[in-house]
């Protein structure tokens, strides 16, 4: 069945499915075995084994994932963070130079910063959403420019289009995290980047039940980082590769919706005299609402904010919230909410924070699929 043709709807649900069931089963069944017979008929395969990432489990997913992103190939893994630094494993070794935005997801942020340079990988910071920075901080050794298409827990956006053009004419694998994005919201691959990294914990899935990450790039891409992935072993089970192929059939559904609940959210905290600031790209003040327009037409379901009063008023006002549950992680039909300097970005040290513009009131709010109206009612309530 081929999905070129297919809208973003059509694909959720039939991309990446065996055409002729398993049985009949309407379900792609969970494939619990660690190995299989050799096949004799299929050569391409070879040895079936689960590290190996090949059982079929897998290879569906692969197929759906690859369909959602547009892209030749697609990978998963036992979380996103193991997306992460695999990735970036293939395409750095000993001598070699990355370029990264300032402001990234905690573990990566701690990963680059404190790991990588351990193996002799040297990392320069840059402000994505200013190009004329780049060339001041390129090397002739920098082999990879890494990003977020919206950065956690500011939601900024880059000049996507212009990092992919200071990519090319530099000759850098341009790698990005599309997590908070989506694919709803955009599509990477299709706008020029090689690589797209997504934590499969978040929107991919939505129910906050499994942990997983998502790879998606060209074939010749994904194969190198898949024979990396084999060697550090951070494969997926098959019962959480079922899992995620069913919680993506519901991706557009959710995360619409989603968005839907963020911007009436954000619009009531813009309004509100308790708010210091909000950030939400659909907010038409905001820094990031014009590239929100230009890029995704759309400002996608993430916002954070600070409110008067400081970290102890936060706190409170977060513990008087009835629906959204204090919690790390997002991207779940529950709403969730955390304080990202307790939580997702605990790794960075207060100058590091600071560097970032990541102060310590600051609220992250990720809207679940309930109502709107009980959700804003609810913060009527704790104010
Ligand atoms: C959560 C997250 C990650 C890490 O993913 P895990 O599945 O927790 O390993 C990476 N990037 C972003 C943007 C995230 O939100």
């Amino acid at each position: 069945m081929s999905v070129k043709n297919m809208s973003f709807e059509t694909k959720s649900i039939h991309a990446g499915e065996p055409r002729a069931r398993y049985a009949g089963s309407v379900n792609i069944p969970i494939f619990q075995s660690s190995t299989y017979e050799i096949d004799k008929d299929s050569q391409e395969i070879g040895m079936r084994y689960l590290r190996l990432n090949n059982t079929p489990n897998h290879i569906f997913l692969h197929r759906k994932l690859a369909a959602l992103e547009c892209s030749e190939a697609a990978l998963v893994t036992s979380s996103g963070m193991s997306a992460i630094t695999t990735t970036l494993n293939t395409f750095l070794e000993l001598g070699d130079h990355l370029l990264c935005h300032k402001v990234l997801y905690g573990g990566t942020a701690g990963y680059v910063s404190k790991e990588l340079p351990k193996s002799g990988v040297d990392v320069d910071f840059i402000d994505a959403s200013q190009p004329s920075d780049w060339a001041l901080k390129i090397k002739p050794n920098t082999k990879v420019i890494y990003i977020e298409s919206i950065t956690n827990p500011l939601m900024t956006i880059p000049e996507l289009d212009e990092i992919v053009r200071f990519a090319k004419e530099n000759n850098l694998i341009s790698i990005v995290d599309n997590t908070f994005a989506t694919p709803v919201l955009y599509n990477p691959i299709v706008n020029g980047f090689d690589i797209v990294l997504h934590s499969a914990t978040k929107y991919l899935n939505g129910h906050s039940d499994i942990v997983g990450g998502a790879i998606m790039g060209g074939e010749e891409h994904i194969y190198k980082i898949k024979s990396k992935l084999n060697y550090l072993g951070g494969s997926m089970d098959p019962n959480t590769c079922y899992l995620l192929q069913r919680g993506i059939k519901t991706l557009l559904l959710r995360f619409n919706k989603q968005s839907e609940n963020a911007k009436k959210i954000a619009e009531y905290l813009n309004n509100h005299e308790n708010v210091i600031k909000v950030n939400y790209p659909g907010i038409p003040s905001n820094s990031e609402h014009l590239r929100a327009k230009k890029y995704f037409g759309g400002y996608g379901a993430m916002l954070s904010f600070e409110l008067k009063g400081g970290v102890d008023y936060s706190d409170e006002f977060i513990g008087r919230l009835k629906y959204p549950l204090n919690a790390a992680s997002l991207g779940g039909v529950e709403s969730l909410i955390t304080r990202p300097v307790q939580t997702s970005h605990s790794f960075l040290n207060p100058e590091e924070r600071a560097k970032a513009g990541i102060s310590d009131s600051l609220i992250r709010y990720s809207p679940g699929i309930e109502s709107a109206a009980d959700l804003i009612d609810d913060m009527d309530h704790a104010f």
